[in-house]
């Protein structure tokens, strides 16, 4: 007798696609294959007609607690993933306090434990004034390292401590994802902008044009040349920095990087049509860009999808004036559905999809073969998929506490129905299955 079967379904993996049964015992995928030869199971899911894939793993969110559990929390934050067909999080450090200790990284472990419904990685931030924090953060279990380059809320790091940061981070064995934008040509940007009587929303383009991408990702591939760290590049939007991330994997430097359905899906016209919904660090670029980016991912330059899951509360992202809204938006419930419409679409097969939401974040951040993948041995983290299924997105009916979504009114076409964290059903058919608290910490293992 074991705990669950999922039978019927078509089992995706970056291989390939093929009808089998998954048996489910203790949270782990224990048989894979034939059902005729599985055991009795105390609970049976039937995916004939589905198709089966491993969680999504989302390596970019921002799920606002501890200090601003006014735009989310980990417990809404958290249900979105199960809604959105996301099994693992990895949590960005820009809450409050920032993750920037050991005892900070404590904080925000408590609110986790008692809230999350998905599993979870937290990231210790690498700031201009914590380098000494940063083997304490690694012995506590970070699952990586983040650091903001450019001109953010939470202020930048300067390239003397960036590389050294990089030094400590090679020494620790963690990837540090990186946001990759020049700062100082922004502020001086935005400021000429706005003495210009500028506040439109394009304005915030012209703010941080592609130059600033292209010398960030530059400076941070030299130094993680120079320094052997393992670095990912965050949110990827411009074409023009993926011959430099072609040329550095080349070479043998240790870099992944990541872009979001909305560079792939999204243009600077939608920005200039719908306002500051749209605007998000680094920002939405001209028509070119996203077509480019496609092109990153099936070559492999790019690795993989992230959503940059970025919640804030409705007034924050609806002013006239762009320089006083808030960057980003979220991502979790939508991101699935989004990516399974170009699925449809045939821009990408479900197998290459498998790879980049499930199996290449695995990889970078030291999950796998635990997590990523279907296979015996593997948590059972499992979602099952209706490629049929039809939806149209509306922020109102988003379980994030933000409403706000760049694809407002966007028809989808494809989507999760049921979600599985190690074995136990967290979503099913658009209910919430799951009870704060199931999600556990994960901590990554040295490759
Ligand atoms: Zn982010």
């Amino acid at each position: 007798m074991v705990d669950l079967v999922v039978r019927g379904g078509q089992v995706v993996s970056p291989a390939g696609i093929v009808t089998a049964a998954l048996a489910v015992q203790g949270g782990v995928i224990v048989a894979m294959g034939e059902e005729a030869a599985f055991p009795d199971a105390r609970e049976v899911i039937e995916a004939a007609g589905r198709h089966v894939i491993p969680g999504v793993i989302d390596p970019h969110v921002h799920l606002r607690a501890p200090g601003f559990e006014y735009k989310e929390d980990w417990a809404t934050g958290t249900a979105a993933a199960a809604f959105g067909g996301v099994t693992t999080v990895l949590e960005m450090p820009n809450s409050d306090p920032p993750t920037t200790t050991a005892e900070a990284l404590r904080v925000k472990q408590a609110v986790a434990a008692r809230d999350a419904h998905v599993d979870y990685g937290l990231y210790g931030m690498l700031g201009q004034d914590n380098l000494a924090a940063l083997e304490g953060l690694a012995r506590h279990g970070v699952i990586g390292l983040k650091c903001f380059m450019g001109n953010n809320p939470i202020g930048h790091i300067d390239d003397g401590a960036l590389l050294e940061g990089f030094e400590i981070a090679a020494r620790l064995g963690l990837r540090v994802s990186v946001h990759a934008e020049n700062a100082t040509i922004i502020e001086r940007r935005s400021a000429r902008l706005r003495v210009a009587g500028r506040h439109d929303a394009p304005a915030h383009l012209e703010s941080r044009p592609s130059v600033c991408a292209v010398d960030a990702v530059g400076r941070v591939l030299a130094f993680a040349e120079a320094t052997d760290a393992r670095v990912h590049i965050a949110h990827e939007s411009c074409g023009d920095t993926l011959p430099l991330i072609r040329a550095s994997k080349a070479r043998g430097v240790a870099v992944t990087a990541e872009t979001c359905p909305h560079y792939l899906l999204l243009t600077a016209d939608d920005v200039t049509r719908r306002g500051p919904a749209l605007r998000v660090n680094p920002p939405i670029r001209e028509a070119g860009h996203a077509a480019a980016l496609w092109a990153g991912l099936a070559d492999g330059t790019i690795d993989m999808l992230a959503t940059d899951h970025a919640p804030h509360a409705v007034p924050e992202k609806t002013g006239k004036n762009i320089w006083e809204c808030w960057s980003g938006f979220g991502g979790l419930e939508t991101d699935v559905p989004l990516m399974l419409t170009e699925v449809q679409r045939g821009r990408m097969t479900l197998p290459q999809y498998v790879r980049w939401a499930c199996l290449a974040p695995a990889q970078a951040w030291g999950l796998y073969p635990r997590k990523g993948v279907l296979q015996v041995g593997a948590d059972a983290d499992i979602v099952i998929l209706d490629l049929e299924r039809e939806a149209t997105i509306r922020g109102e009916g988003l379980r994030s506490k933000s409403k706000i979504t760049p694809f407002e009114g966007l028809r989808t076409r494809g989507a999760p129905v049921c979600t599985i964290v190690r074995g136990r059903v967290v979503m099913r058919e658009g209910r919430l299955e799951g009870q704060p608290g199931w999600g556990r910490m994960l901590t990554r293992t040295p490759a």
